[in-house]
């Protein structure tokens, strides 16, 4: 035996969840807005001997030695990161999402100085305010919601608490809000009460990288993303920036609140990005939007209850409430039935969090499969079967058994069976 041997010899019982998982990705209709599937080459450069070095710094700036390979990995990424969205600067250290907003208001606010974002119920993230958040603990959070008749953001509301508090941030930006953002109105009011205005992209990223959703350049003084939702590439986080407010944000992400940063996932960024910048990726972004749109349209018609009316960008968030089901008893149902997707609440809901009205489900995934909107009619009548059959598992499995044969014929990027 090789004293350096494959996993599957090394460690079979995890070798075994791992192909376990890799089959289960394949099989499903994965739905979860915010997953995606990665491309081999961003796994592979993930899954490489970057995870042993040390780079502490910025390039050409270090703390180790050692850097030959490293700054060139680290430049490339903020190169292609620059041109793809157009911005000046681009930090591509940030863990994940969530350090990168942290990181952000640790740039440019203390301890106790007031925030704002999308309420968490709304469709907001955890980490623009949201009181379980360290971001809602250390900071005084005043969030904003949605019109209770039309589900969208209220302008005049953003307008009236941020001339009342004037806080040092604000966020736009969601995790559960299927209309498009009007980041020109957020910036004219963010420079009316002198406030840094953070657009997080997290969720929509691939989709204004490939031209399906507008752009906050220009008129946020800051953008967050995560790297892997529809940007579809490894796990991690990046912040972008004018020159100007660079040296802040470095400093907040290195030495502020990070060590190391991740190499292997900054040379996989890269590769993303550069995925991202041919023609297909525009195709791709738009595809997932026609998707989104058939798709609302087909479960719309199947008296399904839309927050909104529907959805402009790649999610769809649903209340269950008139087809006398819960959103967890509707998103296990839907499990069982080879849809993947997650309970939600939806906004002014009545019931819990940990218990709520909706679902949110999205099509990045199964765009990243070759979906099109054809197959959303075929999608929309298992989720309804799914639903109307919650605790029957035979007609379950018999759901999920159809799915899996349909998925046969769309590979998965970055997966080998
Ligand atoms: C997913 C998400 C994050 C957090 O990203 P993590 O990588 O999970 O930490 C932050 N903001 C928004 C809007 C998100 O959707």
């Amino acid at each position: 035996m090789s004293n350096d041997p494959s996993l599957a010899i090394a460690d079979p019982e995890m070798f075994a969840l791992i192909q376990g998982e890799t089959q289960r990705q394949f099989d499903k209709l994965r739905m979860i807005p915010s997953e995606n599937y990665a491309s081999r080459a961003v796994q592979e450069a993930m899954g490489s001997p970057l995870n042993n070095k040390y780079s502490e710094g910025y390039p050409r700036k270090r703390y180790y030695e050692g850097q030959q390979f490293v700054d060139p990995i680290e430049e490339l990424a903020q190169s292609r990161i620059r041109s793809l969205f157009g911005v000046e600067h681009a930090n591509v250290q940030p863990y994940s999402g969530s350090p990168a907003n942290l990181a952000v208001l640790f740039a440019f606010c203390k301890a106790g100085e007031k925030i704002m974002g999308l309420g968490l119920p709304a469709g907001g993230h955890l980490t623009h305010g949201w009181s379980v958040s360290i971001t809602g603990a250390y900071f005084d959070s005043k969030a904003y919601g949605v019109r209770r008749d039309d589900h969208r953001i209220d302008m005049d509301e953003v307008r009236k608490l941020a001339e009342e508090h004037k806080p040092k941030v604000i966020f736009c930006g969601g995790t559960a809000y299927p209309r498009l953002w009007d980041f020109a109105a957020f910036g004219e009011l963010a420079r009316s009460v002198g406030a840094i205005l953070v657009a997080d992209i997290a969720h929509i990223s691939g989709l204004i990288a490939g031209g399906a959703h507008p752009s906050p350049v220009g008129h946020a003084d800051v953008i967050t993303s995560t790297t892997h939702k529809t940007l579809r590439g490894p796990r991690g986080g990046m912040i972008m920036t004018r020159k100007e407010l660079a040296p802040a944000i470095d400093k907040a992400v290195f030495p502020g609140l990070q060590g190391g940063p991740h190499v292997s996932q900054m040379a996989a960024l890269a590769v993303a990005a550069k995925e991202a910048s041919d023609p297909s990726f525009k195709r791709y972004a738009a595809q997932v939007v026609a998707n989104a749109k058939a798709l609302a349209k087909a479960l719309g018609d199947r008296g399904y209850s839309l927050v909104s009316g529907g959805t402009d960008n790649h999610l769809l968030l649903i209340d269950l409430t008139n087809k006398n089901i819960t959103g967890k008893l509707g998103a296990k149902a839907l499990d069982a039935a080879g849809i993947e997707l997650n309970y939600n609440s939806v906004p002014f809901d009545p019931r819990k969090p940990f218990d709520p009205s909706g679902v949110r489900l999205g099509t990045p995934a199964i765009t990243s499969r070759g979906l099109k909107e054809a197959d959303m009619e075929r999608v929309a009548t298992w989720f309804d079967d799914a639903v109307q059959s919650a605790g029957a598992d035979a007609k379950l499995a018999s759901i999920a058994t159809e799915v899996q044969r349909f998925l046969k014929d769309y590979p998965a990027p970055g997966i080998a069976l």
